[in-house]
């Protein structure tokens, strides 16, 4: 049987259209940064697997078994690159933003001391992380905390506990709205695109 060339990983939709951010996050930046960026870490992944072993696994299994290894770091990179991506983008939202209501609500509460600590925390390690990466909020060992990682790497890869919210700090996720206002951009994100239902359900 001819083997047929298909793609072993899809960029998923974005769960928004590339305007509904706005005046946050702008249709340009989306254009660029979901058309773009996240699209060629899914077209350059699909090229590193094809015909080895990984072609066939789950983005998640590909993050854990090439997380650390020197060799595997260009499927390492855009695996961890697409992976971190879709969860970015569901991490935001046109109805986003502000203090979380619920069990969610709660537990920022009593982790962070109040909403207004943790969306100062959050910020400043978001502005604190050197060069390229992303800023997570991760549930671990049933506390709340805030994690930043370099380049690709993501709470799956450095076994920091389960991913609840992230946002982008590479600067082409913020630099034609903001140039170099990373501190701005964040704080816009925390105030107005944070989506908390999706942090609800993570946290399960
Ligand atoms: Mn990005």
């Amino acid at each position: 049987m001819a083997q047929t060339k298909s793609e072993s990983f899809i960029l998923p939709a974005l769960p928004y259209k590339e305007d509904a951010l706005e005046p946050v996050i702008s249709a340009k930046t989306l254009s660029f940064h979901y058309g773009k960026h996240h699209q060629a870490y899914v077209n350059k992944l699909n090229e590193l697997v094809s015909g080895t072993e990984f072609a066939s696994m789950k983005l998640e299994d590909v993050i854990v078994k090439t997380a650390g290894q020197t060799d595997k770091a260009g499927i390492f990179n855009n695996a961890a690159q697409v992976w971190n991506h879709t969860f970015y983008w569901n991490s935001l939202s046109p109805k986003g933003g502000g203090r979380p209501t619920g069990g969610i609500g709660e537990k920022i509460a009593a982790d962070f001391g109040s909403y207004e600590n943790f969306a100062k925390q959050f910020a400043e390690a978001g502005a604190a992380q050197f060069g390229s990466g992303w800023v997570w909020l991760v549930e671990d060992g049933g506390v709340l905390k805030i994690v930043k990682t370099p380049n690709a790497e993501n709470p799956i890869s450095q076994k920091k506990g389960k991913a609840l919210l992230v946002i982008d700090v590479w600067e082409h996720g913020y630099y034609l709205d903001y140039q170099n206002r990373r501190g701005d951009y964040l704080k816009m994100v925390i105030d107005k695109l944070l989506n908390w239902d999706f942090a609800a359900k993570n946290l399960g």
